[in-house]
């Protein structure tokens, strides 16, 4: 499977900066870029993969890369 170019990819023609996905991860990877203040994938390295945010955008518009392997995940619950 082709690769993405990041793990957290985000279509910023449907993103309405609406900062949810900020909250939604619980290694603070995406931020809000205190320049553009758009959200970006700051830390992206730094992403455990579990696709929280990708499931809490109302826009449908993040992307984990999918070709990507869970290598950590976090035992919460
Ligand atoms: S949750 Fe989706 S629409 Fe909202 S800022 Fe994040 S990527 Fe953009
Ligand atoms: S997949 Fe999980 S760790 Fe990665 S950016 Fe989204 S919420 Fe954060």
């Amino acid at each position: 499977m082709k690769s993405l170019p990041l793990n957290v990819n985000i279509d910023y023609d449907l993103c309405t900066n609406c900062g949810i996905c900020v909250r939604s991860c619980p290694v603070d990877v995406i931020r809000i870029n205190p320049e553009t203040k758009t959200v970006e994938p700051i830390y992206d390295m730094d992403c455990m993969l579990c696709k929280l945010c990708e499931h809490d955008c109302p826009e449908d518009c993040i992307v984990i890369d999918p070709s990507k392997q869970v290598a950590h995940v976090l035992s919460w619950g």
